[in-house]
């Protein structure tokens, strides 16, 4: 059975990539493979759209989530933690791991946070290192209000950190911009590589704090990787296939434009909302990302069924639900190497499904609510 990977991460990479991955290994020090390493991080100065610093670490998109608290936060520092799904409670485990004292503002999974209540707590809280929040928070589908959060955070001392891991290269973000100083991300979703490779962007004004932090830190110690970066190389023996799978992935990339790509899974993500919506079904995430859809499950279908149905049965997988909302929702990805065609295919296999579990709608009423957005305003 011909397999489909709709799952927002890891996402499916493209043959030309698995292709250089395969590749005899190379040795990391050589002078050929650091140019290599320079040229993997002017390519993701473009797709993060920053000039500052990037640091290349050989993990999942946690380590370097986990660096931008340890590299900061001093034991008994203040943090502002959005919390509105599985990935903003990711920051809260990891500050108070480092003895952080974390400011939660909860919001309702599914929603962004208002941020005139940032500004607040900011200004109730003067002394708060760093703001924390997600560009997309992938477990409920949202997006982040990261622009406005930049004018309010960049006016203070306090840095404003967004985990990019799921919306780099998909979610419309400019990191300079839009003020943050710091930006974190991995390779697995948008990028279109396998898991293994995370990114972390900082600015100058990130780097006063990191360097006065006492924290202690030895494999993400970032001053390190500043270091040895500057000079194309890592302090360890990083994934010299990562590098060499960015680099293909880069000029994918910048040959379709950013802007380009934020526009298409606008359109891909428009075009699901649609379909569900059609279908009778409710979109989960009110603003909805452009990366990944989050729909809800209705009462009478077994949402844990519907999920593995598609997976086991037709070789679709897409996600699940996960914690408060395991079996009430289902999320289908919409980035990095995905493209109409696989959504069209979801769709597809996604009436068969709601057939079989007893939910009723139109035969097509999906896929057709699908078509008439793709034929207007997809672009090839
Ligand atoms: C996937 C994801 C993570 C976790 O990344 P890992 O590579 O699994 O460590 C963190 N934040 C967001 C928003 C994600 O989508």
């Amino acid at each position: 059975m011909k397999k489909y990977l709709l799952a927002p991460g890891p996402t499916p990479v493209p043959e030309k990539i698995l292709q250089v991955m395969a590749e005899p290994m190379v040795h990391h020090r050589t002078p050929a493979f650091k140019e290599k390493v320079g040229k993997a991080i002017e390519g993701l100065k473009y797709i993060f759209q920053t000039k500052n610093d990037v640091l290349i670490f050989s993990s999942s998109g946690s380590g370097a989530m986990e660096g931008a608290v340890s590299n900061v936060l001093n034991p008994g520092d203040k943090a502002i933690i959005i919390r509105g799904g599985k990935f903003g409670e990711r920051w809260g485990e990891i500050a108070e791991k480092f003895g952080v004292q974390p400011l939660y503002i909860d919001i309702e999974w599914g929603t962004a946070v208002d941020s005139a209540d940032v500004e607040k707590l900011l200004k109730e809280n003067p002394d708060v290192k760093g703001v924390y929040t997600q560009l997309t928070e992938t477990s409920t589908c949202s997006v982040q209000p990261v622009k406005e959060l930049g004018e309010i955070v960049s006016k203070t001392d306090t840095l404003l950190v967004i985990d990019a891991i799921s919306g780099l290269g998909g979610q419309e973000f400019y990191m300079d911009d839009w003020k943050v100083d710091i930006c974190v991300a991995g390779s697995q979703k948008g990028l279109m590589l396998p898991p293994g490779h995370a990114y972390a962007v900082v600015s100058e004004k990130a780097w006063k704090v990191i360097d006065k932090c006492k924290q202690p830190n030895y494999y993400f110690d970032w001053k390190k990787y500043r270091k040895k970066l500057a000079a194309n190389t890592d302090p360890f023996t990083g994934s010299v296939l990562h590098v060499k799978g960015l680099l293909v992935a880069i000029d994918m990339i910048k040959e379709r434009g950013l802007e380009n790509m934020f526009y298409q899974y606008r359109v891909l993500g428009k075009a699901v909302r649609a379909a569900a919506e059609a279908l009778g079904l409710e979109v989960y995430a009110h603003p909805s990302c452009d990366v990944a859809t989050a729909v809800k499950v209705p009462e009478s279908v077994d949402g844990l069924a519907l999920v593995k149905i598609l997976r086991d049965k037709y070789g679709f997988t897409i996600a699940g639900g996960q914690a408060p909302i395991k079996g009430k929702i289902f999320r289908i990805a919409h980035m990095g190497y995905i493209e109409m065609f696989d959504i069209i295919s979801v769709l597809s296999a996604l009436e068969i499904v709601l057939h079989e579990l007893g939910w009723e709608f139109k035969w097509g009423a999906g896929l057709t609510a699908a078509q008439e957005i793709f034929a207007k305003e997809y672009k090839f």
